[in-house]
């Protein structure tokens, strides 16, 4: 390719609404364009770059086994209602009316379409298993798009489904794209750390999410350094164990007055620890008040309290409702003698004793609280997020937390699906059965974004060869047709491309430096300088990204670039 004849607008200026680098980096670098909020145009070298992440997630997941397909996009509003995800849904969902004012939804996922298919097309246990993937635009109604690529309105993804005779089978079909995965990241120069994520009502230990280590990351990951234990915040847990005073003390109403927070508490005169106080959260859980109690020192955790709850349907209570609820105000809450009301109990506070809550009374609170005497739990669960510093649940060493940007993500869905679409198959005695589900998505725009986020410096990206948009840019030093300078610089871009090696000259009648600083912005591996001095001492100039640079023989470049890009694999 010939710079002047694509389109690489770079910038040297940082767009002002770029917040994170990898968004700096794709639009500075010419990679991409805002049409308007979450919405780009890829460009040429935009475009080469993503397709590379396309063809080595395709070419691992046809290793894999798994057999590509392609399904439409807009979808009808009936299969989404016979999943009951177009409710569930509705927030991120985006609809669309045609002539006729009929529904229509642009497709986030597609376990709907594609279980529609296995329905009507797989009836027997001789062609199961099967996993069918596609790599295709996806939509998301996003309020907020941000950093680009990471949180768009309309994304590509790799999104797979597998389809299986038992449970047993459907963990290997999981284990099967788990290790793909592992390699697809690592083919695209990526550090990923897969961790346990949320199940859900599902359970288990199926399902990893692939998360790439960055401070500008959206979800936090805790983590043993030892390499035994990784999770992200949500399902997190710890080997921190709670120990408290045994006692059997009455308890006792103490007054409190203007005191409404834990630490309030803490200090003199009451000198309260944290954690020997009992946190008293109120929720509204499909229209009914529930009590959440954690250890003062302790934070609730949603997506924990999501699955205590069996809904993601809840809210924290007002004031008001409060006051209505249990007659006192936040600050002052507790749930002793409670027993109009459910009361959640995380796993920390079991068999705590010399307790202090609040006295639902505004300006008291409680001492000697026993929780196993004194308080009706209704349910005990891990409902806390764990913290930076606390034992790892496996070996014991300090936890480390992380923030990280998820890239990855498999799934074992089971049968939700499969029921509501009535995938049967009949199995090896005749008996129909439900083909067990899971499904695997790799963010396509965003795995790309990420490669320039976890790889770069203050000149540009740094690509990895495997991701580049052009392996080799070649940089004539002066570009007037038919000199020496010229020639050679043709000549090596002839034979780098007849060598198969993806190269681009940089032809614009430009000063060097700026030939230079647009390289290393756009991040070519390796450049090929051509100048008149070097060229008179018959030799050129050969840069890696980031590297020194060392002079050449002409004849011994298309070797050099070879094996380079070998030891780079
Ligand atoms: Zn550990």
């Amino acid at each position: 390719m010939r710079w002047t004849q694509t389109l690489i607008p770079t910038l040297k200026e940082t767009p002002a609404d770029a917040e994170i680098v990898s968004h700096k980096l794709l639009l500075r670098a010419g990679l991409i364009r805002k049409l308007t909020g979450g919405l780009y145009t890829f460009l040429p070298l935009g475009l080469r770059a993503l397709r590379k992440v396309e063809q080595i997630v395709r070419e691992e997941m046809d290793r894999a086994g798994a057999s590509e397909v392609l399904m439409p996009a807009l979808q009808p509003t009936d299969i989404w209602q016979q999943s009951e995800r177009y409710e569930i849904m509705r927030d991120v969902l985006f609809k669309v009316r045609d002539r006729a004012k009929k529904e229509w939804v642009l497709g986030p996922t597609h376990e709907e379409v594609i279980t529609t298919l296995v329905a009507n097309e797989i009836s027997s246990y001789r062609q199961l298993p099967r996993n069918f993937y596609q790599i295709q635009v996806k939509f998301r109604d996003e309020i907020r798009p941000r950093f680009g690529l990471m949180r768009a309105k309309e994304f590509i993804m790799k999104d797979a489904y597998s389809f299986d005779v038992s449970d047993e089978a459907a963990q290997a079909s999981y284990q099967k794209m788990y290790d793909a995965y592992s390699r697809i990241f690592k083919r695209c120069g990526l550090k990923t750390i897969p961790v346990e994520a949320d199940t859900g009502a599902i359970g288990g230990k199926f399902s990893h999410e692939f998360m790439v280590p960055a401070e500008t990351g959206e979800n936090e990951v805790v983590y043993c350094e030892k390499g035994d234990y990784a999770a992200n915040v949500e399902k997190a847990t710890s080997g921190r164990k709670s120990t408290f005073a045994a006692s059997n003390s009455a308890t006792e109403k103490f007054p409190t007055p203007g005191i409404v927070t834990i630490e309030g508490l803490s200090k003199p005169p009451y000198s309260v620890a944290a954690q020997a106080q009992i946190k008293t959260l109120v929720y509204v859980v499909a229209s009914k008040i529930v009590l959440v109690l954690v250890r003062g020192d302790d934070q609730a955790n949603e997506a924990k309290l999501t699955g205590a709850f069996g809904t993601g349907e809840f809210r924290a209570a007002t004031p008001e409702e409060i006051f209505g609820a249990l007659g006192a105000h936040p600050g002052s809450l507790g749930a002793v003698n409670v027993t109009k009301f459910p009361v959640y109990a995380d796993e920390a506070l079991r068999g705590a004793s010399e307790m202090t809550t609040g006295a639902n009374e505004d300006g008291f609170h409680l001492r000697n609280v026993s929780i196993d005497r004194d308080i009706k739990v209704t349910l005990w669960a891990d409902l806390r997020t764990v913290c930076a510093g606390e034992p790892c649940p496996v070996c014991g060493q300090a936890l480390k937390i992380q923030r990280a940007i998820e890239v990855g993500h498999v799934f074992k869905l089971g049968t939700k699906y499969s029921k509501a679409f009535n995938a049967v198959f009949l199995d090896e005695g005749g008996q129909q059965q439900l083909a067990i589900m899971g499904c695997y998505g790799i963010g396509i725009t965003r795995t790309l974004q990420a490669v320039i986020e976890q790889s770069n410096d203050k000149d540009g990206i740094i690509w990895p060869a495997s991701v580049a948009p052009y392996t080799v840019c070649i940089t004539p030093l002066a570009v007037a047709p038919e000199t020496e300078v010229m020639k050679m610089a043709e000549r090596l871009y002839a034979e780098l491309s007849a060598a198969g090696v993806e190269v681009i000259i940089d032809d614009r009648d430009e000063r060097p430096g700026v030939k230079f600083k647009d390289a290393d912005l756009v991040g070519f591996p390796i450049r090929i300088g051509v100048g008149e001095k070097s060229l008179a001492k018959g030799e050129v100039e050969l840069k890696l990204r980031g590297g020194a640079l060392t002079s050449i023989q002409p004849d011994q470049v298309v070797g050099r670039i070879k094996e380079l890009l070998a030891t780079s694999k």
